[in-house]
């Protein structure tokens, strides 16, 4: 569920008219729901009921200021990937003992960071990362709480390039060799071994694969704690995927992966941690974009938006779908046109969506992506120096412009031209 609908003939987001928005702020630019972000992280606490659970955003899905302080209020926690966006969490206030920090590739650099500001765990990925952690735990003269991420080798079950729990994904450690690693886990100096760490994918669209995953992780978590391992921290990952189409076929609901939790781990008494990041941001958010264009191809008809393939790369990357519709409401019985719809980049992958049926539209007329709220903003680019798409958050009937597109000049000024030149 969302907070987009039609009120007087207009899509709206909560209160505001999207057209008001494209009047003020411009198009191309991603308005995001603060109702539909809070409903979404309540789902999953209220999913998990009584079982003592963090629930830690995985902010790399949508990392603006006012989204983390919007979910930090909450409670929330955060599942990070770098320095950067260590940085971000704490700036928006979220402490150290709610920050988790994933990734296969932290640096020296980072690990310092993290251990300085404080972090609740580190979800370790690989024998050298425990090894520096530990020196630099060491030279600190602090101990490194960790989980050590663990490779199922179970299929997801979703588009390859965002599968990570198989074996030849570059993820985790193969679970076969996991008793081995935690044995010198616990004999390095400055760690401490607190939890078991598993992410196998995103946008899973059934509960088998989580299933198997929990399953085998509760199997480890028997046998680690036979081998003396204090196991009390169960970090599931994030992964729950999200209806990009407007079909009959829903993917599971956080309830019922709340219970499959319960019923797979449940009875280990460890604290659940979940990391759900496209199921929080991805139906809080669209892409507003105008038509510039409609143009007649050979046998096609070319829609052609003010936004590109920098803006949302989805389609381009993943052949993603994301429906597409106009913000005033076509009248009932209104024509219906199959339509290419493309940006102005200078690239055939820039193609949001192939002989798509949709209104008829005209140049000069608005369109909203929908369920654009994650991995949208964060993965644009100034590709073609088009200016970096900018992000409105509405709550109510209040709405304000949370990352400004930037002029021209200032995209021009942060380049440097050599004195040598
Ligand atoms: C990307 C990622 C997530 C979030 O995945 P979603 O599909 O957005 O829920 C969680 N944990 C880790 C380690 C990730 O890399």
């Amino acid at each position: 569920m969302d907070h987009f609908r039609y009120r007087d003939g207009v899509l709206c987001a909560e209160d505001v008219a999207l057209s008001d928005i494209a009047a003020t702020v411009g198009t191309p630019a991603y308005v995001y729901s603060t109702a539909t972000l809070e409903r979404h992280y309540k789902l999953f606490d209220e999913a998990l009921g009584d079982l003592p659970h963090t629930i830690c955003y995985a902010m790399k899905a949508a990392s603006n200021q006012a989204i983390l302080t919007t979910l930090a209020r909450l409670g929330a926690g955060m599942d990070v990937v770098s320095g950067g966006e260590y940085a971000r969490a704490k700036a928006a206030g979220v402490p150290g003992e709610r920050i988790v920090f994933s990734g296969v590739g932290k640096t020296e650099e980072e690990i310092r960071a993290a251990l300085t500001g404080g972090v609740k765990q580190f979800n370790v990925e690989s024998e050298p990362e425990l090894a520096v952690l530990s020196r630099v735990a060491a030279e600190l003269g602090v101990t490194a709480p960790i989980a050590l991420r663990v490779n199922p080798d179970v299929d997801a079950r979703t588009h390859a390039k965002i599968s990570t729990g198989k074996s030849e994904n570059k993820f985790g450690i193969p679970i076969s060799k996991a008793r081995a690693v935690y044995a010198e886990a616990a004999a390095l100096l400055g760690i401490e071994v607190v939890g078991v760490d598993v992410h196998i994918g995103s946008q899973l669209t059934e509960l088998e694969p989580f299933e198997a995953a929990f399953t085998r992780v509760a199997e480890l978590t028997e046998a680690l704690r036979a081998d003396g391992h204090d196991i009390r921290r169960l970090d599931l990952g994030g992964g729950l995927g999200i209806p990009y189409q407007n079909t009959n076929e829903a993917p599971p609901l956080p309830f019922d992966y709340g219970a499959l939790i319960r019923r797979t781990v449940g009875h280990l008494g460890c604290e659940i941690e979940i990391e759900p990041g496209r199921l929080i941001a991805g139906n809080a958010g669209i892409l507003l974009a105008r038509v510039i264009y409609v143009k007649e191809g050979e046998g096609r008809r070319f829609l052609i938006l003010d936004a590109a393939m920098n803006d949302l790369i989805r389609p381009a990357m993943y052949d993603a779908w994301h429906d597409i519709v106009p913000v005033k409401e076509p009248a009932a019985g209104a024509g219906r046109v199959t339509y290419d719809v493309v940006g102005p980049v200078c690239e055939s992958g820039d193609t949001f969506a192939k002989a798509r049926d949709l209104p008829e539209l005209a140049a000069g007329d608005l369109v909203a992506f929908r369920s654009a709220g994650a991995y949208g903003a964060v993965m644009s680019s100034e590709y073609n120096t088009r200016p970096l798409v900018p992000e409105v958050l509405v709550k109510n009937d209040h709405h304000a412009v949370i990352r400004a597109r930037p002029s021209f000049e200032e995209m021009i000024a942060r380049d440097t031209i050599p004195a040598w030149l």
